[in-house]
């Protein structure tokens, strides 16, 4: 039976609507630019109450506009099992990252709902409100919500780069959605499975289809602000300047040098930097940048992460200094009994397989501290992703959505 279930997954039928939902948002160059809480991903999520309509799947959407589409189990009234990612994607995003999930996870369902064996527990396909987070920051907001990690008070006011708010753009969704029945927020769950593109190139490295996630690496970001003074280039000497960007450069020679690994597993990014007020003949009198530090090993990251204060306070030179941490998501694993669960539904379907963690950060992440979470990788080109030329095959699409079937229904039976 279970076999019958992955062999019912049609590669054709999953394919067709991984192009159909990039339709929503196409840009020219062959990507998708469907922001969060848009009119793009309102007929996004159109299109897939349409299909679960056509499945015969139960919709509902919570407060966050987080999306579910229900295949009724044997026994509604046991927490149902979720499966699902995101469709929101960056500006100049792919047609896979997040939709992939979404769309594997509903060809999951409807393969079961056509072999008319009905797991005991509900099984729901999830489209997580604003994973991406490049609209309004920080990402993974609906996940977030939905898990208790975050207050929806706390996103409401939230603004895109326009001025629109959170609460301005859920309402839109949720008035073009008023026919779906409303959900509470973190109702109870049996667990939660993500199928997602690996977005880096191990599993094409190995010559592997699927990937078993064993966790997700760690992540802590800060913003650290430099103030010094804006004096005259022509008439102030070097003894009385108060240069911020001076400053500045000893403090990132400083970090760098403090991150460097001889193993090349710290990852340490100062990606924005900001020199104010950035004109030729005025000594800079303030510089504002941003550190991004992962790592899978909680105390490398933690140790690593402590240290950046004192190296700041230590370069910072006449100029004062000011260090925000913004976020410290420690590194997590999932649960083994996910994991082995996975691979062996892969072994078992004959799908070349293999562990890995996963560097980019998920909606599984906070599920994780919700109920038991597990991650399923299929390759993508190259390891592109975030970017138009994201490229996955229709046969590596299918493999992971059997994968994702058979797990599902193994869990949904427990
Ligand atoms: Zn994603």
């Amino acid at each position: 039976m279970i076999a019958g279930i992955a062999q019912r997954i049609d590669e054709d039928r999953l394919w067709q609507r991984l192009m159909d939902l990039a339709k929503f948002g196409a840009t020219s160059k062959g990507g998708v630019c469907r922001l969060a809480l848009s009119n793009e991903e309102i007929q996004a999520r159109a299109a897939l109450l349409a299909w679960a309509k056509s499945i015969g799947l139960k919709p509902s959407v919570d407060a966050a506009a987080n999306l579910f589409l229900a295949l009724e189990g044997r026994e509604p009234r046991l927490p149902p099992l979720l499966i699902g990612s995101h469709i929101d994607s960056q500006p100049t995003g792919g047609k896979f990252d997040g939709a992939y999930g979404v769309l594997a996870a509903l060809e999951a369902v409807h393969a079961m709902s056509e072999l008319g064996d009905r797991p005991r527990r509900t099984i729901e396909v999830v489209a997580w409100m604003n994973e991406e987070g490049s609209r309004f920051a920080p990402g993974m907001m609906g996940s977030a919500v939905f898990t208790g990690r975050r207050k929806l008070a706390d996103i409401l006011p939230v603004q895109d780069r326009a001025g629109s708010t959170v609460e301005t753009a859920l309402r839109c969704v949720l008035d073009a959605e008023r026919d779906v029945p409303r959900r509470p927020l973190g109702f109870p769950i049996a667990g939660f499975l993500e199928a997602h593109i690996e977005q880096g190139i191990t599993l094409e490295q190995q010559g592997c289809t699927a990937g078993v996630v064993t966790g997700i690496q760690g992540k802590r970001t800060f913003r650290i602000e430099i103030i010094g003074e804006e004096s005259h280039a022509g008439t102030t000497p070097r003894s009385v300047r108060r240069n911020a960007l001076t400053s500045a450069v000893a403090v990132v020679d400083a970090l760098q040098k403090a991150m460097w690994d001889e193993a090349d597993t710290v990852r340490f990014t100062i990606g924005m930097f900001e020199v104010s007020p950035n004109v030729p003949s005025v000594v800079p009198g303030k510089v504002h940048f941003s550190i991004d530090l992962r790592h899978d090993n909680a105390h490398v990251i933690e140790r690593l992460g402590n240290m950046i204060p004192g190296i700041c306070e230590a370069n910072r030179g006449r100029c004062e200094i000011a260090i925000r941490e913004l976020l410290y998501d420690a590194p997590l694993q999932f649960p083994e009994e996910m994991c082995s669960r996975i691979a062996t539904a892969a072994q078992r379907l004959c799908i070349s397989h293999m562990r890995l963690q996963s560097p980019a950060g998920h909606d599984a992440r906070y599920l994780h501290y919700f109920c038991p979470t597990g991650m399923i990788f299929i390759p993508c080109k190259d390891g592109i992703s975030h970017n138009e030329a994201e490229s996955i095959t229709p046969a590596d699409a299918a493999a992971g959505a059997r994968i994702l079937a058979q797990t599902a229904f193994e869990l949904a039976n427990q």
